[in-house]
C-alpha cells in the first residue's frame, strides 16, 4: 500500500515539495491556513484537510515546511499539541529553517512521547523544490535520518546527516549567512559594472567563468533580465522572501553572539537586509537586495 504523508505548510516551498511526493506515489494530505494554497495543492493531487488533527490521521510521515520556529513549536507542542496525537509508528520530519534550539526542543519532546523526529532544513530554493533537487541537512538519530531518506529522496538530490538534534539547523544557518553575503556581493559587483558601461549579461558570463563565480550568479542572478525564470526577471516575486532571509540572518547573529564568533560580513548582511525589509520589501524575493544599489527599478 502507498505510504501516507501529512504535509503542513503549502507555501513557496511546501507546494512544489508536496507535488513531488504525489508524483512519487505517496498519498499526501495537506494543511495550510491559507485556503488558496490548499486549493492550489489540491490541483496537484494533495488531499485537502480542514484541521491539523484531521491531517495526521493514518499518516506514516508528518512533514512540516513552516515560516519559523514559533510556528513549528506552536503546531507540535504549545498550541495544536500535535505530538500528543501522533501515532508512534509515524516519523516526524520538520523541514522549516528554525533555531537549533527549536529543533532540539521538538526532537526532545517527541522522544519523551516515544516518537521519532528529525529536523531536515533545505537548500536549493523554489527552483530546487520544483525540480526535486533540494539538499536536506538533517539533524537527529542516524536511524531516523535513514528512515526519512525514502521520503526525502523524492524531493531532493542530497540528504546529509549533519549530526545530532540541532546540527542540521546549524549547517543551514551557516549556509544562508554565506548565501546572503554572496548575493549582496554579486548585486554590488553587477551594479558597479553596469554603472561603468557594461552589459550585465556579458559581465555575468565573464564572472561565471572567472574567480567571482558563485551560486547567486550561476542560479539566481539578481539583476533583472539577465536570467530567465528567476525572481529578478519577475519583479522579484516568488522565491525566498526578504523577511525569511532576515530571520535566518538573525539566527546566525544570535548563534555568533552565543559562541563568541566574529561574523562581520554576516552582521553587515543582516543590517543591509534589515534596512531593505524596513523599506517595505519584506515580501519580495531576497535577490531584490539588488535594488539598494539603485537604478534597476
Ligand atoms: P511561505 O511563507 O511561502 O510558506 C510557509 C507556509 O506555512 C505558509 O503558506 C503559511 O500559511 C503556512 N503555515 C504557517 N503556519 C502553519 C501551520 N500551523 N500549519 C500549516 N501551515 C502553516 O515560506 P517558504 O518560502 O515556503 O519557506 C518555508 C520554510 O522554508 C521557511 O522556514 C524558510 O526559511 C525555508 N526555506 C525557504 C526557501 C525558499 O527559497 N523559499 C529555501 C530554503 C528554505
Amino acid at each position: 500500500m502507498n505510504k501516507s504523508v501529512a504535509f503542513f505548510g503549502l507555501g513557496h516551498m511546501g507546494g512544489p515539495m508536496s507535488a513531488n511526493l504525489i508524483k512519487a506515489g505517496f498519498n499526501v494530505t495537506g494543511f495550510d491556513p491559507v485556503k488558496e494554497l490548499l486549493n492550489l495543492a489540491a490541483e496537484h493531487g494533495v488531499k485537502k484537510s480542514a484541521s491539523p488533527l484531521e491531517t495526521i490521521t493514518g499518516a506514516d510521515f508528518v512533514l512540516s515546511m513552516l515560516p519559523n520556529g514559533e510556528d513549528v513549536e506552536a503546531l507540535y507542542i504549545d498550541d495544536e499539541k500535535l505530538l500528543d496525537h501522533i501515532n508512534r509508528k509515524t516519523l516526524v520530519i520538520d523541514c522549516s529553517t528554525v533555531a537549533a534550539s527549536s529543533s532540539r526542543r521538538l526532537i526532545t519532546e517527541a522522544r519523551k512521547r516515544g516518537l521519532r523526529a528529525i529536523e531536515a532544513p533545505v537548500s536549493g530554493g523554489v527552483a530546487g523544490a520544483v525540480a526535486g533537487t533540494l539538499s536536506f541537512m538533517c539533524g537527529g538519530e542516524a536511524a531516523d535520518v535513514d528512515a526519512a531518506r525514502q521520503l526525502l529522496q523524492h524531493m531532493g538530490s542530497n540528504v546529509f546527516h549533519a549530526g545530532s538534534a540541532g546540527a542540521g539547523q546549524t549547517a543551514k544557518m551557516c549556509n544562508n549567512m554565506l548565501l546572503a553575503v554572496h548575493m549582496i556581493g554579486t548585486a554590488e559587483a553587477l551594479q558597479l559594472g553596469v554603472d561603468n558601461g557594461l552589459d550585465p549579461k556579458v559581465l555575468s558570463e565573464i564572472m561565471l567563468k572567472s574567480s567571482g563565480a558563485n551560486w547567486s550568479l550561476e542560479k539566481y542572478n539578481p539583476y533583472p533580465g539577465v536570467m530567465e525564470n528567476v525572481p529578478a526577471s519577475n519583479n522579484y516575486e516568488g522565491g525566498f522572501m526578504v523577511k525569511l532571509m532576515c530571520k535566518d540572518l538573525g539566527l546566525a547573529q544570535q548563534a555568533a553572539t552565543a559562541s563568541k564568533t566574529y561574523t562581520p560580513l554576516g552582521s553587515l548582511a543582516r543590517n543591509l537586509y534589515g534596512l531593505h525589509l524596513m523599506a517595505g520589501n519584506e515580501k519580495l524575493d531576497f535577490s531584490s537586495i539588488q535594488r539598494i544599489f539603485g537604478r534597476t527599478n
